[in-house]
């Protein structure tokens, strides 16, 4: 019989369940990718599609050596299963579990329905540590705090992931599965940054593990170093599993004793994400509700033209500046900055943070459906457990201390890249001669200032107390 095997978030070999069911149960196995158009999901954004059109081609070929097709699909999820299910004549379906409200009615019906057609429907767990629905509090609600949840999450059995199936049937020729895609124009410089699909994943973290851990706790707050694992977009797309990276890294700090504290902070920021999915899966749409619900009655300003201005990274503020563009070049922003410029736009802007959120989904590669909106909503403060309302990153102070030399912002700014040190995180205050030395003329070659920061602070403060 065939066994059909519908990937989504979860595009690898290794700790893949639902592969590894259906080639334990069909003597053929045939594997679907489907653009999903169903009205209720979130349409994936530009950066991430790119990604996506680069892993599937990886993923084809990692199959074939399987013996096993991947046929990519565009259109409703449930006409697409139904489609693929018909014409390979599949008895059973399988697929790895997702955790957004949306996702989980789509993937409900199908179940229903198919299983209703007299095939056999599983589904598995692959995508986080713990299943959202298998951790709860004492009183079993769901988590609103991250450090309780952690505690009890790192306490906890962690799955092993399951080794990389071996090939049954002869390898096939992958074709280009994803032919009908023309990456865009600007997606060309992301190219120079990233190596896509699960081989590259893992390699990945095992360059982590060994070169880079020893000063993660430290580095992963400067934005100039490469210090952490840029494991993100991978995560994002499955191409590695959270159990994989779970248990590598623990037993490389059982084999390197002396790495116990550097690898449990990065676990712990695994445990982020644990966390943000558990959200996902027990709140209101977190893209577009706030979690605390005094948040919605936030009197935003309109974005007016500040908006763009925080887009193209020309606010006059470098540290925000550097990370806008960052994320516009590369698909990527360093995670301390990604806090920053948060920051800036939802509390000295005061502008929604879901406006913010929606460029973020849109140009980040690791663009996730539980990560960006539940760290946006930690920003802004309208998360459960989120950065109180009084905290109020300012991106002058943050830069002369996580960028000392500034040595990222002259990295993105190049208009700013001769001038001293003392001043490059705030140029407007720069003696005249020092900017004339630097070839800098405020209000032409670089901004001045979108907003005075002390001001807008106060505003915000006022605004969040207001609620
Ligand atoms: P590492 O420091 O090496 O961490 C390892 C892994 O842990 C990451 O790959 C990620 O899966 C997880 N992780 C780390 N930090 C966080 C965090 N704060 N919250 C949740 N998980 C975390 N991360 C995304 O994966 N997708 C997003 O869309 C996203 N949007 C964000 C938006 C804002 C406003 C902010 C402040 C943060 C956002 N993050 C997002 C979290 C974080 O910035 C990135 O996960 C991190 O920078 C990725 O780099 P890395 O893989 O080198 O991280």
């Amino acid at each position: 019989s065939t066994a059909l095997v519908w990937f989504r978030n979860d595009l690898r070999l290794t700790d893949n369940p639902a592969l590894k069911a259906a080639m334990d149960q069909g003597d053929r196995v045939v594997a679907l990718y489907i653009h999903e158009t169903d009205p209720s999901l979130r349409p994936i954004g530009g950066a991430a599609r790119w990604w996506l059109h680069h892993s599937l081609n990886a993923l084809a070929e990692d199959l074939a050596g399987l013996g096993i097709e991947l046929l990519i699909a565009e259109g409703k999820a449930g006409d697409e299963v139904r489609k693929a299910a018909k014409s390979h004549e599949a008895a059973s379906l399988h697929w790895n579990r997702r955790y957004a409200p949306a996702e989980r009615e789509v993937d409900g019906a199908i179940k229903t329905a198919l299983g209703k057609d007299g095939l056999e429907v599983h589904s598995h767990a692959a995508n986080v540590l713990v299943e959202p629905f298998d951790i709860s509090t004492k009183d079993d609600r769901p988590y609103a705090v991250y450090s309780p949840f952690w505690k009890v999450l790192r306490g906890m059995d962690i799955p092993r992931p399951s080794p990389r199936p071996r090939r049954r049937t002869d390898p096939i020729k992958a074709g280009r599965v994803d032919k009908g895609y023309e990456a865009p124009k600007w997606s060309r410089k992301l190219g120079q940054h990233w190596e896509i699909g699960e081989t590259a994943a893992r390699a990945k973290l095992r360059t982590f593990l060994e070169d880079l851990v020893k000063d993660y706790p430290e580095g992963r707050d400067r934005p100039a170093e490469d210090a952490t694992s840029r494991l993100s977009p991978h995560l994002r797309f499955g191409e590695i599993g959270p159990r994989e990276v779970w248990h590598t890294a623990q037993a490389f700090a059982e084999e390197h004793g002396y790495l116990r504290s550097q690898i449990d902070k990065f676990l712990s920021e695994l445990g982020w994400r644990e966390f943000n999915y558990n959200q996902l899966y027990h709140r209101e749409d977190i893209a577009k509700v706030s979690m605390q619900p005094k948040y919605e009655n936030m009197k935003w300003r309109s974005p007016g033209s500040a908006l763009a201005r925080w887009q193209s990274g020309m606010t006059g503020l470098p540290m925000v500046d550097a990370g806008m563009r960052e994320l516009w070049e590369t698909g990527y922003m360093h995670n301390r900055v990604r806090m920053l410029t948060a920051s800036l736009l939802s509390k000295n802007l005061l502008i929604d943070w879901r406006l913010g959120e929606e460029w973020f989904w849109d140009c980040l590669l690791d663009a996730d459906g539980a990560n960006n909106p539940g760290n946006w909503q930690w920003v802004a403060g309208s998360g459960l457990d989120a950065s109180p309302y009084f905290r109020i990153f300012n991106p002058v102070t943050q830069g002369e201390r996580f960028d000392p030399a500034g040595t990222y912002v002259r990295r993105w700014l190049p208009e700013l890249a001769k001038l001293d040190d003392k001043h490059v995180h705030a140029p407007w205050k720069a003696p005249k001669e020092a900017l004339k030395a630097a070839g800098i003329s405020i209000g032409e070659t670089y901004p001045a200032p979108i907003v005075d920061l002390k001001v807008s602070r106060e505003r915000a403060l006022d605004a969040a107390k207001g609620l």
